[in-house]
């Protein structure tokens, strides 16, 4: 029998009568014998909920103070979700204890909304496994070096979820969401969709970054580096169906790829809406231009993605990028009131309505023509393509969001991923 950890996402959660399926779910496999860690996220819509109050009192500033105040508040939300539970599995007759991030504890940094874990004591959750009973720890949050309470970024239970497994050397941990694991695309926006049965850990954490949000990009960033078994898998199925088969079913994260590397050129289509385009036009085309202009961008601590450069024209160039839309405002303001007239730019413009969509494969490594493929199906749709970005297992593109969908959903049959029916 195996130490196995169980997350569950906020829609698996949602309500009492759901956590009470989870509660049986887990029930059966420690009833199995397993030695069972849970980590649950908050229930649907809560962590939206408490930071919408916090916006109603004051809308977000850059202040450390206010942030923090930010971790002290979504936490509680996987704090009640993590009781909840615990009383659910005590009702099933199993012996049951929940811990917030601070009790266990999980040490992280103190960058408040998006911390870093850095250490997690396995101490107190081993001592109750080997009493017989079910630990649940709460996911998302975690305590820094002055004991304050901080939280992983949104969608962070995942990486909680993973970080335990790799404290505690779990056999597996599984993830439960409302989907039945990882697709070649979001199933809510191609229901051509196909779900995958693996999915190699670099394709997984491309996908990740890329948008995908069914898995935290940290969750997989821990996965690979303490080589944590990990499957997605959906918790909607009935909870008594036979362990066996519950064990089997989902996407398994793979670390082998020989096999796969026969298979599909792209694996997969990831897409992010939640980037905005910057331009800095009419700029005296001299070297330093790109520091000039990205170096403030990055002393402000905002990351950013996607660049382009275009040719000079009578000595001045134009210079685009993106950036995440919660860094938009904030950079929109920086270029156009210190940086552009330092460099003596001629105006600078922005764009929130952008979306990016990247194709991601493994396989592409040994392929030529792929970008190009991507690039005719965009244009035979009339898409136009207004950056690029590449590495060696993926091709992004930066489009109009309004054409978003009709772009996934033509990649998506171009590199033959829809199902057949
Ligand atoms: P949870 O609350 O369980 O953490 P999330 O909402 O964070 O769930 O992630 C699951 C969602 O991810 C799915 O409902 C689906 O819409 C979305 N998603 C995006 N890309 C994919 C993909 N490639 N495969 C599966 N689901 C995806
Ligand atoms: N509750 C947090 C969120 O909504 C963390 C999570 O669900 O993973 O982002
Ligand atoms: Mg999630």
């Amino acid at each position: 029998m195996a130490l196995i950890v169980h997350k569950y996402g906020g829609t698996s959660m949602g309500s009492t009568e759901r956590i009470r399926n989870v509660a049986k779910r887990v029930a059966k496999w420690a009833r199995a014998g397993h030695q069972m860690v849970v980590v649950p996220s908050a229930m649907s819509g809560e962590t939206n909920r408490l930071l919408g109050l916090a916006s109603e009192l004051a809308p977000s500033h850059a202040k450390n103070s206010y942030y923090r105040e930010l971790d002290m508040l979504a936490s509680t939300g996987e704090q009640a979700s993590s009781a909840l539970l615990a009383i659910a599995l005590q009702g099933e007759g199993v012996e049951s204890v929940s811990y917030a991030g601070w009790q266990v504890p999980v040490r992280t940094d103190s960058s408040f909304t998006k911390a870093r874990i850095e250490s997690i004591d396995d101490k107190r959750v081993r001592a109750d496994l080997d009493a017989g009973r079910v630990v649940i720890v709460t996911g998302f949050q975690g305590i820094d070096p002055e004991g304050n309470i901080t939280t992983l970024g949104r969608g962070g239970s995942d990486t909680s979820a993973v970080a335990v497994a790799a404290a505690l050397k779990a056999a597996e941990v599984l993830i439960y969401t409302d989907v039945d694991g990882v697709y070649t695309t979001d199933p809510r926006v191609v229901s051509a969709a196909k779900r995958l049965g693996t999915v190699s850990f670099e394709e997984m954490l491309e996908m990740a970054s890329l948008g995908s949000k069914v898995l935290q990009i940290r969750s997989v960033e821990f996965a690979g580096k303490y080589k944590v078994p990990m499957r997605v898998l959906s918790s909607f199925t009935p909870w008594d169906i036979d362990l066996e088969e519950e064990a089997k079913s989902g996407t398994l994260i793979t670390f082998e790829e020989d096999e796969k590397m026969e298979k599909a050129v792209v694996s997969g289509i990831a897409f992010n809406r939640g980037e905005a385009k910057i331009s800095v036009l009419g700029v005296p085309d001299t070297p330093g231009i790109a520091a000039g202009i990205l170096g403030p961008v990055a002393d402000a601590n905002i990351e950013v993605d996607v660049i382009i450069q275009n040719i000079s024209k009578d000595g001045k160039t134009d210079f685009s990028f993106t950036v995440s839309q919660g860094d938009y405002q904030r950079a929109l303001e920086l270029l156009s009131e210190t940086v552009a007239p330092s460099l003596g730019a001629s105006e600078v413009v922005g764009n929130p309505n952008i979306a990016k969509v990247s194709i991601v494969g493994i396989g592409m490594r040994s392929h030529v023509g792929v970008a190009s493929t991507m690039f005719r199906t965009l244009s035979k749709e009339g898409v136009n393509i207004q950056m690029i970005s590449t590495s060696e297992i993926k091709t992004s593109v930066v489009i109009d969001e309004k054409y978003l969908e009709l772009a996934v959903r033509s990649l998506h049959t171009a590199f033959g991923l829809d199902k057949s029916e």
